[in-house]
């Protein structure tokens, strides 16, 4: 899963502001299809563009596989970094280093694109049921999105209890003091964090943060927060204090502030358009670059940038 990033979702040129100090701002998903799959993208959104340096969520399902399966094409990525995380449902991830990897829920892929790679998402053909999960992106900094592309899979992730009777598992960085093996370029945090009642969990206040509300609704600061949304707590907040009725399940992404400005395209993270535009034309060039998938999905077509519609 993954992509592309349209001007329906942002601007092209990423401006970062940090609020300060705790808030909590709702910011409705777009509702975007990725395949057959329909998405709701939570990030970027206009009045949102990253939180730390994740730049890119959707969340997709749940949904019947029969009805709208994971089935998107070789198609390239430069920049940032995937990350897969699967709710129910399993998913295929092939790529142009070589790596075939059924991924399962409790499960991360993260892969890194650096100057560039491929890869193709596919629900494997003995998969029944329902497919719902997470893609998210984070934007690589200047000193390694220059570098080498590479693929991490981990199969089991720490888990913590959390006050108020929450369990969380710590996709990437630190949280509740325990840390995720998972590689990161820039000082983040992902968490899934499922609860019945509520939960409260310690913040690094130098991290902005945001929750992705996946199941239930929550309360957060006297605020409800319904799935399909983005909450943004922004920065300085050193606890998190969850409740809902019922039974619950979010994503909390934060990071350091990014301070680079991000060019978004399609399904490149960049700084300028010359670097996309030579992306776009190596892609459709078939240029070694990115390196082949083997797929027996039809690989995907990049458009041409608006920019050079004149
Ligand atoms: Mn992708």
């Amino acid at each position: 899963m993954s992509g592309p990033v349209t001007t329906n979702d942002t601007d092209t040129d990423v401006h970062h502001e940090s609020a300060r100090p705790p808030c909590v701002e709702v910011i409705e998903g777009r509702v975007s299809e990725v395949g057959s799959l329909e998405v709701s993208r939570v990030l970027p959104r206009r009045a949102r563009r990253t939180v730390g340096a994740w730049c890119f969520a959707d969340h997709f399902g749940p949904s019947d596989v029969e009805v709208a399966a994971m089935n998107v094409g070789p198609h390239p990525h430069i920049g940032l970094q995937t990350v897969t995380w699967i709710i129910d449902g399993e998913a295929l991830h092939r790529d142009s280093l070589g790596s075939e990897q059924l991924i399962q829920p409790g499960q991360l892929n993260l892969m890194t694109a650096g100057r560039g790679v491929s890869h193709a998402e596919e629900t494997p053909d003995d998969v029944f049921g329902e497919i719902h999960g997470l893609q998210l992106w984070i934007a690589q900094p200047e000193s390694t999105r220059h570098g080498d592309p590479a693929f991490e899979h981990h199969g089991s992730l720490p888990q913590v209890e959390l006050d108020g009777g929450g369990r969380g598992t710590i996709l990437v960085g630190s949280f509740a003091g325990s840390t995720s093996p998972a590689r990161t370029d820039t000082p983040l945090v992902g968490a899934d964090l499922v609860f019945e009642a509520g939960l409260a969990a310690p913040l690094d206040p130098s991290f902005e943060h945001a929750l992705i509300v996946v199941e239930g609704s929550v309360t957060l600061d006297g605020q409800e927060v319904a799935p399909g949304s983005l909450a943004y707590l922004g920065l300085g907040r050193d606890e998190l204090d969850l409740v809902t009725d019922d039974h619950a399940r979010v994503v909390l992404i934060g990071g350091e502030p990014f301070d680079d400005d991000l060019l978004m395209w399609w399904n490149f993270v960049a700084r300028t358009r010359d670097e996309i535009d030579e992306a776009q034309r190596e892609w459709q060039a078939g240029a070694d670059r990115f390196g082949r998938v083997e797929s027996t999905l039809d690989r995907i077509d990049a458009p041409t940038p608006q920019w050079q519609h004149g």
